[in-house]
């Protein structure tokens, strides 16, 4: 099969392609970047397949050669960090300074997980008994992946679950899948075929990997309603899944928090990567007695942030990444303003060339209206005021979301005792966002299913495994 397209899908460390492409385009000028895969039924049981046939030899392979494997993609990754940065910023908006950091994040992360190691148990209390439990690889993994930060959220998933024995097929957002596809490529000479297999493809494909037979598992990152479709389609073969989720983040600012000191990590919180970061802070609650500066403050270093093209010297925010999703974000800003809210900053969102949405902050909008319960993932944030701290932390907590939140104060003490009664699996003092290869990340409630991370999120890759043995009397 031929099509245009310089960036094939890796299917049993073949470059394939399609007949029916898949248009690119680039946020901030709305230009088609390129053109991608977009995989058939066909195609898909043909990366399934390759990923069965490979499985049995690399969970046979000897952990360290694993280990190395690992090394190697991480090497690969870091090599080739200029290329992939002008194609990420180019087909997700995000600055070059961001696509770099995303990309050696990445580089950096699957290079730690090559240093993680699985546990094993070891049990004689059972007369006459000794039980050994291992953690064992579970076959296939789907892995399926959003369009914020494709690459790092993909070595996430890649990392942990070729390390465990694992082979996988791995499908990035049809909005970013260039930069995926591409570091697909390069692997070819990296990793035996199969063993990790890139496909790409519209609407349809998503759905056909959860319910296929020949998947053992899913890896799940997006938003929470398409988390429910996934979860109900992957019962047919009781498939194990992770799900990381969406949030609406609640920050909490102590009275006794130094304005001047939170002003711009506070800011970057919630605006970073333009808002579209699962764990940004998406509300903000501010005591009372201290609103006023905070608020202002917050304009202040509004007023000196530069929004524009990623590819441009000098931006610091690029636009929304696709044109849904502006629309969504712009809906909530023409909500706002319709229902009469105050913007601290922003609030009209132009619509001339490109999805670029301006810093939007609102001022005390009442605690039911869309911009404080909607996820907005754009950069539009409601800051909220509070005089009771247990009146904050409850309105924080009257969410179906559950994944992170933050407390800003100058007493840590006292800021840990407020993040313990927060309903999130991630909390943060006088920061956010922050993530780690070393820590377990769990969405509550309707933010997920699962861990990420650290050796908990390992072991999701894997299934126990006891082998009970006779033991010679002492
Ligand atoms: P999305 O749910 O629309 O899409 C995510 C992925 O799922 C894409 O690859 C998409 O093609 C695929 N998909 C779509 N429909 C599917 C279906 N029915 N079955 C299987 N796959 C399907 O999410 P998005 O808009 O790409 O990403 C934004 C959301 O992701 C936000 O809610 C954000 O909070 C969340 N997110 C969560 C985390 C986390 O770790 N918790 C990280 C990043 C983003």
């Amino acid at each position: 099969m031929t099509s245009d397209t310089p960036y094939p899908m890796t299917i049993d460390g073949q470059a394939i392609t399609t007949d029916q492409t898949i248009p690119v385009i680039n946020p901030a000028t709305e230009a088609v970047v390129a053109t991608a895969p977009d995989c058939t039924k066909d195609q898909l049981d043909e990366a399934v397949a390759a990923a069965r046939a490979a499985f049995p030899l690399w969970r046979a392979r000897p952990y360290a050669e694993r280990q190395a494997a690992l090394r190697a993609i991480a090497a690969t990754i870091a090599e080739n960090a200029d290329d992939l940065m002008r194609l990420l910023t180019a087909e997700q908006g995000k600055s070059h300074a961001d696509a770099l950091g995303e990309i050696h994040a990445a580089a950096w992360w699957i290079g730690v997980v090559a240093d993680q190691q699985l546990p094993e148990t070891v049990t004689d209390a059972i007369p006459g008994q000794r039980s050994i439990t291992t953690h064992v690889p579970l076959g296939v993994v789907g892995a399926i992946v959003p369009w914020n930060f494709p690459i790092l959220l993909a070595v996430w998933k890649i990392g942990p679950a070729l390390l465990t024995g694992n082979t996988l097929v791995l499908k990035p957002s049809p909005f970013t899948p260039l930069s995926t596809l591409r570091i697909a490529q390069l692997l070819q000479g990296v990793l035996p075929p199969g063993v990790l297999n890139v496909i790409c493809g519209g609407d349809s494909v998503g759905p056909w990997m959860t319910e296929h037979p020949g998947i053992n598992k899913i890896s799940f990152t997006g938003s929470t309603a398409t988390g429910r479709r996934v979860m109900q389609n992957a019962s047919v073969n009781l498939k194990r899944l992770t799900l990381e989720l969406g949030g609406n983040d609640a920050a909490i600012v102590l009275p006794d928090a130094d304005v001047d000191a939170i002003a711009e990590p506070l800011f970057w919180a919630a605006f970073k990567n333009s808002g579209q970061v699962c764990v940004a802070a998406k509300r903000v609650y501010v005591h009372d007695s201290i609103y006023d500066r905070v608020a202002s403050a917050l304009a202040g270093v509004a007023a000196k942030v530069k929004l524009g093209n990623g590819a441009d010297e000098g931006t610091q925010l690029g636009p929304v990444q696709n044109r849904p999703q502006f629309d969504r974000v712009k809906g909530l800003v023409d909500d706002s303003r319709a229902a009469g809210h105050r913007f601290i900053v922003g609030g009209e969102v132009p619509t001339n060339q490109g999805f670029f949405v301006p810093v939007t902050i609102v001022d005390n909008p009442p605690e039911d209206s869309r911009v404080v319960q909607e996820e907005a993932f754009g950069p539009v944030l409601p800051l909220l005021r509070y005089s009771d701290l247990d009146d904050a932390i409850a309105r924080a907590n009257a969410c179906e979301y559950g994944l992170g939140g933050s407390v800003w104060s100058s007493d840590h003490a006292a800021a840990a005792k407020v993040a313990a009664r927060l309903e999130t699996g991630t909390v943060w003092i006088n920061s956010a966002q922050g993530l780690t290869p070393f820590a377990a990340f769990a969405g509550h409630k309707q933010s997920g299913i699962g861990v990420e991370n650290g050796q908990d999120g390992l072991l999701e890759f894997t299934v126990p495994q006891t082998i009970h043995l006779p033991r010679e009397a002492a």
